[in-house]
């Protein structure tokens, strides 16, 4: 479906918990309370409203969290999404501590691509980041991922506090492995607000300067804004996600569903539609439900705003933690 810009929407990313076993800092810090799990949406109501969401044009689906591997059966959860008419492709954003465990569950499910979030290799760095000493869980998790040939996507936030200078580490994975590094650009939302980002054109600069043959690769890597280098020697790709120095709402495809069942049509703002509320005011025989759900779907794709507004700060209206939306 296209919304009131002309813009395709065909991307939705589902968070299925906001329970999460990282205390990212800039994500989800100590003691935050998480939602009741009978606020949650079951594997049912998602299903159903992915259904609902395919017959609209949705046709690829994120599944995320919090971390999703962390919800009881989420691999199965992959399957029945894989199974609905009109989806072409479920893919997976993890922190990766889970995902050597889960890893055959996965694939048994179909699951053929994931995104893994890891921010640094140094092992103390990792700890001071997500609170937690899983760095070797994550590397596992890659390791195993790459070996069962999955397409594995590395997702990397810099923080000018933290890790600024964890890129060159970060990259020595896409020379030694077949998978895309990308750096991603932290936005002002939940405790993001607290942190400065380092900025993509900076870091663009940084890596050309260490690899001048790195050139542009115009090849499609997956369906985001993600620009993408080679570097000769390398296996992977680097990829960058410049949400706040290129602004690329034009290209937006995307909505959200946070695991109590709000879609948001934008990040930046609070608004979003309850499809929570709809699922369980009607009875599942009630044929005005379908009607009803597709009239929610349709209304946060209309709802679409134009564009984020991150660079005026002051304009944002979304207060909630990213690890209850799902990044
Ligand atoms: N737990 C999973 C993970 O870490 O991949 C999935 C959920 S997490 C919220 C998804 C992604 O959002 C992670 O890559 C994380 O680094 C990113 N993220 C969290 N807060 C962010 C922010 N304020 N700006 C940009 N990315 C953010
Ligand atoms: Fe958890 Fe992912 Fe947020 Fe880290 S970024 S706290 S792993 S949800």
């Amino acid at each position: 479906m296209k919304d009131s810009y002309g813009r395709t929407i065909d991307y939705m990313r589902i968070s299925i918990t906001d329970r999460c076993n990282l205390r990212c800092r800039y994500c989800m810090p100590e003691g935050i309370e998480v939602i009741p799990m009978e606020d949650l949406l079951t594997f049912e109501e998602i299903v159903e409203v992915c259904t609902q969401a395919a017959l609209l044009g949705i046709k690829k689906l994120k599944v995320t969290g919090g971390e999703p591997l962390v919800r009881r059966g989420a691999p199965s959860l992959i399957g029945m999404l894989k199974k609905i008419p009109g989806i072409e492709d479920v893919t997976l954003t993890t922190n990766g501590v889970f995902l050597k465990k889960y890893l055959n569950e996965l694939l048994e499910n179909g699951l053929r691509s994931v995104n893994i979030s890891l921010d640094t290799r140094d092992e103390k760095v990792y700890q001071s980041i997500t609170g937690r000493d899983d760095f070797s869980m994550v590397m596992e998790g890659i390791e195993a991922a790459v070996g069962a040939g999955m397409k594995v996507k590395i997702n990397t936030v810099l923080l000018e506090q933290c890790n600024a200078e964890e890129w060159p580490g970060m990259l020595e994975l896409a020379r030694k492995y077949p998978v895309d590094v990308r750096f991603i650009e932290i936005m002002p939302i939940g405790m993001g607000r607290n942190y400065r980002g380092v900025s993509n054109s900076e870091l663009i600069k940084k890596l050309k300067e260490k690899y001048p043959s790195m050139k542009k690769d115009d090849r499609i890597h997956g369906n985001g804004p993600a620009k993408y280098y080679t570097i000769p020697g390398f296996l992977g790709s680097v990829g960058v996600i410049s949400a706040m120095h290129g602004k690329f709402c034009d290209q937006c495809n995307r909505i959200r569903m946070s695991a109590q069942g709000e879609i948001k049509p934008c990040l930046c703002y609070g608004n979003a539609v309850d499809v929570r509320k709809v699922l369980r005011s009607y009875e599942k025989k009630d044929v005005q439900r379908k009607e009803a759900l597709c009239r929610v779907l349709e209304e946060a794709i209309i709802k679409k705003p134009q564009a984020h507004c991150f660079e005026k700060r002051e304009e944002i209206t979304e207060n909630k933690k990213m690890v209850s939306i799902g990044g």
